[in-house]
């Protein structure tokens, strides 16, 4: 039974970790960050249990019995649980009924959403100025059936936090009770929703008024009651940052597109993955591999992507060659994350100009040395602009361009995006080469383009991106000035951040 911690997929435990890596079934919850399943290993079969306010997509008892059976069944079964497992997640529940049936398992505790939403939100739920006590309740009862199982007249006054989870619903009946048996109506009183995410909303009040200010909030939301919530005046750290309560598209290819968002996210951003490119292997792939059997021939590789590289020691690899093959060989990469990618298999670049396009990688070989009659190998995109190769020439050389891997255009996997983007859910949609742009007008339409012009931002990589940008009709609001993913996300900052 492991904790995935409150929301952020950052808070689960070291532990909580490793047991999703070893498990063969992972069975979750609907408060469960569905990025904690990126650790499950292959093959794993992950099952969905969520209760979702009133729809529940399995009973308790179901869960409890699809739980025994898997573990009947010798497989390595986590139960994942939001927050913490046995915190108002019915934990105990699940556990004691292993038990009953002398199923062998452990609990991994997780971060509860009590500590850890207010937290986010600026809110220390101790503090020796405001309070030493604190109490953790549900606000998940039904008024209607007659007396209630909390008691009211003791709580109310017993501790001076009180964090209230599962409350949304019955707030005014909650805070009718605590005015009632003693708290004062003047008490702070703050909301949080999907605390930790980057979705998370906060209203403040006080028991007074917090139910006409909260009139907005749906579940799932902790309350907090007591002094403490005036310490988030000066702590709220989360909400203060640049990005927050952004939400920005990222078009990148799947694989791609986790660096750029996790950047974003750390700004505060809500960031949607739309990729609009997807790579795969050229049609014919003979070029490349005549190529790389002849690696000697060539006095230079110029490397203009990290797919490049990749495709490049990928194909090397199969041909049951290394990177040995390469000595005597210059390298040059376009951009510094090209390079690293080059780092990756040990080897260093001879060669990379400081703007990041096809234009400064030919000033800077022409100054490295004369070209004439040198043989120069391009493992590119099919669609790679004829520039280099061109330029290269007419100084002499030999370029042999060679398509390494292809762009294809990815299936539109969220058809509502249109609409999201449509509703001006959206601030800013990024473009990270020239098949971004193109492969986002086809996915969206011709007719939806001219609605988002105006409506949101596009921001572009470089000129090159830019350029592609306008013959499609796309307003590029904003070019990066350093052309790589750090000065995209600078540039969004900059733009955006107050
Ligand atoms: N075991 C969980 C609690 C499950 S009960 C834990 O330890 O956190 C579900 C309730 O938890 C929700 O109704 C809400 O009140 C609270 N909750 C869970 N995640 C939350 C989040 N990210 N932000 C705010 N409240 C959250």
């Amino acid at each position: 039974m492991v904790g995935s911690g409150p929301g952020d997929p950052g808070l689960i435990t070291v532990k909580g970790a490793e047991c999703i890596k070893k498990a063969d079934i992972i069975i979750y919850d609907h408060l469960v960050s569905k990025e904690l399943l990126k650790y499950a290993k292959e093959g794993a079969e992950i099952i969905y249990v969520g209760k979702e306010g009133s729809r529940h997509t399995l009973e308790q008892d179901q869960i409890n019995d699809l739980i025994v059976k898997m573990v009947g069944q010798e497989k390595t079964v986590v139960r994942l649980k939001g927050g913490d497992p046995f915190v108002f997640g019915r934990g105990g529940e699940e556990a004691m009924c292993l038990v009953e049936r002398g199923i062998v398992f452990e609990v991994v505790p997780g971060i509860t959403a009590a500590i850890a939403a207010p937290a986010y939100a600026g809110i220390p739920v101790t503090h020796r100025d405001y309070t030493s006590t604190l109490g953790l309740i549900t606000g998940h009862e039904n008024p209607n059936k007659g007396g209630s199982a909390l008691p009211w007249d003791k709580l109310s006054t017993a501790v001076g936090t009180i964090c209230i989870y599962m409350g949304v619903k019955n707030l005014p009946y909650i805070v009718g009770e605590l005015v009632k048996n003693g708290r004062p109506k003047e008490t702070p009183v703050a909301i949080i929703r999907w605390g930790t995410t980057s979705r998370q909303e906060t209203v403040v009040g006080t028991l007074e008024d917090i139910v006409e200010k909260s009139k907005d909030i749906s579940p799932p939301a902790i309350t907090v009651v007591g002094e403490v919530v005036k310490l988030r005046e000066h702590l709220n750290w989360f909400e203060a940052r640049p990005l927050y309560g952004r939400t920005v598209v990222v078009t990148r290819a799947r694989d791609q597109a986790s660096d750029f968002a996790r950047e974003l996210e750390e700004l505060g951003a809500t960031v949607i993955e739309f990729p609009t490119i997807k790579i795969t292997e050229p049609a014919d792939i003979s070029p490349l591999d005549e190529a790389l059997k002849n690696l000697g021939s060539f006095h230079w590789v110029v490397f203009t992507s990290v797919n490049g590289v990749d495709a490049f020691f990928r194909r090397l690899s199969h041909l049951g060659m290394d990177a040995r093959e390469l000595k005597g060989v210059k390298i040059c990469a376009i951009g510094p994350a090209t390079a690293d990618e080059v780092g990756r298999y040990m080897l260093k670049v001879d060669c990379q100009p400081s703007k990041y396009v096809a234009e400064a990688v030919l000033e800077e070989l022409k100054k490295k040395e004369d070209l004439r009659g040198k043989r120069i190998m391009l493992p590119r995109a099919d669609i790679a602009r004829s520039f280099l190769p061109e330029g290269l020439k007419k100084l002499g050389a030999e370029p042999v361009d060679i398509t390494a891997y292809r762009t294809v255009l990815a299936d539109i996997g969220d058809e509502k995006l249109i609409d999201r983007l449509t509703v001006g859910e959206v601030d800013v949609v990024t473009f990270t080469s020239s098949s971004t742009v193109r492969n986002f007008v086809q996915l969206i339409g011709k007719e939806n383009l001219t609605k988002l012009n105006g409506k949101l931002r596009f921001v572009s990589i470089g000129p090159i991106t830019t350029e592609t940008a306008k013959e499609l009709g796309v307003n590029i609001s904003l070019e990066a000035k350093e052309y790589t993913i750090p000065g995209m996300v600078k540039a969004i900052e900059e733009m955006l951040g107050s």
